[in-house]
């Protein structure tokens, strides 16, 4: 079974069983491939199956260890992701020291909508790195006892996003990881990870989902065979950019895409810079810049 509501990958699904049943897990693995191909949700798939205390199938889904691992409160499990950098950088400050009481409600209701949505993605408002501070954090926990048998596990999220001095220190963890650990990256973007994390780490690919699961998904939330179409050409295997786009009015965006075009034939700058900045300023606040690691 399927712990978390994940698609197809059937063969990466086998491959992680397998290793899990021959005894042969990596330290480090990097899931990668495009957004929204479900190599973040198998990350958390992957920490499961290697908990799960059953002697059956893994994961369960009912031992406490699977119980733990749904709802991502599991004592095992720590997830890195990029975050919004504060100015104190010294080896004392702790990372979440910092936020208030109404920024970790944001972040743990962020945290729940991925175990509900492994495809969402966890986007903390202006974070567009992972600093050392969250890299510093690892090393102070992943060498103590944990109170759960089984794997530690670490997933870091968009690790591609970490900066040079967060990667170094990732590099010195990887070098001399604690038994019973596994760390786990994930990244649209491998290439901007260091040479020296990648070779660490076995890598494994997700492909884009197939057009038939995304057709399947979207028949499944009652949108018409004609907008399927248009979606499924649009969102190039992306399951959230389909989604999204299911719950976008379809000929609006038409028109739109119309009228900048149509700008654009005239070479009308003044309306093309109008009808386009808007698409620009929410592109920026969905993903960031692509601004380097600082
Ligand atoms: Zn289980």
């Amino acid at each position: 079974m399927s712990l978390f509501p994940l698609i197809n990958q059937d063969f990466n699904r086998k491959l992680l069983l397998n290793t899990l049943e021959n005894d042969r897990v990596a330290n480090a693995y990097l899931f990668y491939g495009p957004e929204g191909g479900g190599h973040e949700g198998f990350a958390l798939e992957f920490t499961a199956m290697l908990n799960c205390t059953s002697s059956n199938e893994r994961p369960c889904g009912k031992c406490p260890s699977c119980r733990k691992m749904k709802t991502l409160e599991h004592a095992n499990l720590q997830l890195i992701f990029p975050m919004p950098i504060k100015k104190d950088t010294s080896s004392d400050n702790k990372p979440f020291k910092s936020l208030s009481q109404s920024e970790i409600a944001e972040i743990q209701n962020i945290i729940r909508k991925k175990a509900e949505n492994p495809y969402e993605k966890i986007s903390i408002p202006n974070a567009k790195h992972i600093s050392i501070n969250f890299i510093r954090e690892i090393k102070r926990t992943i060498y103590l006892t944990s109170p759960e048998k089984g794997w530690k596990v670490v997933i870091v999220f968009d690790a591609h996003l970490m900066t040079e001095q967060a990667s170094n220190a990732f590099l010195k963890i990887l070098e001399e990881p604690p038994p019973k650990s596994v760390f786990i990256l994930t990244s649209s973007n491998p290439s901007n990870l260091i040479p020296t994390i990648q070779s660490r780490c076995q890598p494994i690919y997700f492909p884009p989902l197939s057009l038939s699961s995304l057709e399947s998904v979207l028949s499944s939330k009652g949108i018409t065979e004609s907008s399927r179409r248009l979606i499924i050409s649009l969102s190039s295997g992306d399951l959230n950019q389909a989604i999204d786009l299911s719950e976008t009015d379809l000929t609006k965006l038409k028109e739109s895409t119309l009228e900048i075009l149509r700008a654009i034939a005239v070479w009308n700058i003044e309306k093309i810079y109008k009808l386009i900045w808007p698409v620009q300023g929410k592109i920026i606040s969905k993903f960031g810049t692509q601004k380097n690691p600082v």
